[in-house]
């Protein structure tokens, strides 16, 4: 197979002189994908709406200085891997440390020496492509291809921040493949196995927005994450899913539900504005999830975080 040639990093350059933004532009545009802002404000709303691989940052600049900056940054878990060089005037090695101790990976004093920039920008954009790499298989579940607990634990957490942040609603479905064990048992683990890649491929294929996020919970439980999503819209898109496996017909003849395969389905919405804990939330999907194994299976059973469980 032909390699594909890796992606250019993206590198955000914050100073407020612009002829600084131009030399340091010259020497790394043959490499990099670059964006410029002039202000710490300007930068942390860039860093927000684009994500970049790597920060080339000034600490001396009117309103927000760079150290501010790097704390936001650092402080967000949507942004804390971002890695962060400080390009300064301050050359006093108090400044240096307080730039390291901030949580930049690097320290370049002004006036800068391309030759060292470009080096010191290519050892740390190296580094963040394997982390990236490595963060990447860490994250994903190795039969489906599909993310990982782990990631949903992570994922999660960053999603109810975001929804208290804009007060936008959330919603969860955790849903189970109903009478797997009669189906392994009887067709064997590997058919088992390519079983739970289908269903991935299907549910993954009935989410339509960029933000909806996938991932296998476990054994044969699956769990999506709906950011700004509210009950009815949530509701909708689990009985999608539940209908788009049950559509497949895919063969399950010791099934006590169905001659085919078919899932229950938990669905729990938070309003806007609602402090989240998300114990509650994946308790109550769990609890939904269990209502519709009881009510015989193949269905969604949907339930709003009532505000008194955080
Ligand atoms: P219910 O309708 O109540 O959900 O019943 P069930 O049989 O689906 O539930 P149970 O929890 O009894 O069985 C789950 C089965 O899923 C048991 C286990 O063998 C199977 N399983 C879990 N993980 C994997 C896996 O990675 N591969 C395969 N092939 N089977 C798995
Ligand atoms: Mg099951
Ligand atoms: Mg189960």
């Amino acid at each position: 197979m032909e390699q594909q040639p890796a992606p250019r990093q993206k590198i955000l350059l914050v100073d407020d002189t612009p002829a600084n933004l131009v030399i340091l532009g010259d020497a790394l545009q043959d490499e990099y994908d670059l964006f410029v802002a002039t202000t710490g404000v300007q930068a942390l709303q860039m860093v927000d709406a684009n994500p970049p691989d790597l920060i080339l940052l000034d600490i001396m600049m009117p309103v927000m200085d760079g150290y501010e900056v790097c704390r936001q940054l650092k402080e967000n878990p949507a942004t804390s891997g971002i890695p962060i060089i400080f390009i300064t005037a301050m050359d006093a090695e108090e400044d240096e440390a307080r730039g390291l101790e901030a949580g930049a990976v690097d320290y370049i004093t002004k006036p800068f020496h391309l030759p060292i920039v470009k080096a010191r920008v290519r050892t740390h954009s190296e580094l963040k492509r394997k982390t990236d790499i490595l963060q990447n298989l860490s994250s994903r579940d190795g039969l489906t291809g599909i993310f990982n607990r782990r990631r949903f634990d992570e994922v999660l957490d960053l999603e109810w921040r975001r929804a208290a942040r804009k007060r936008q609603p959330l919603s969860l479905i955790l849903l189970d493949i109903d009478e797997f064990k009669g189906y392994n048992d009887n067709y064997g683990h590997l058919a088992g196995d390519q079983c739970l890649q289908q269903v991935a491929t299907i549910l993954g294929s009935s989410l339509r927005r960029a933000g909806d996020f996938l991932a296998r919970y476990g054994g044969e439980e699956f769990v999506i994450i709906l950011p700004d999503t509210a009950c009815e819209q949530a509701k909708h898109i689990a009985e999608r899913m539940r209908q788009a496996v049950a559509e497949q017909r895919m063969d399950h003849a010791f099934s006590r539900v169905a001659p085919y395969l078919t899932i229950s389905v938990g669905v729990v919405s938070t309003e806007p504005g609602q402090t989240i804990n998300h114990q509650a939330m994946l308790q109550l999907a769990d609890q939904a999830m269990y209502q519709a194994k009881n009510s015989g299976r193949n269905c969604a059973v949907s339930r709003v975080l009532p505000h008194n469980s955080t």
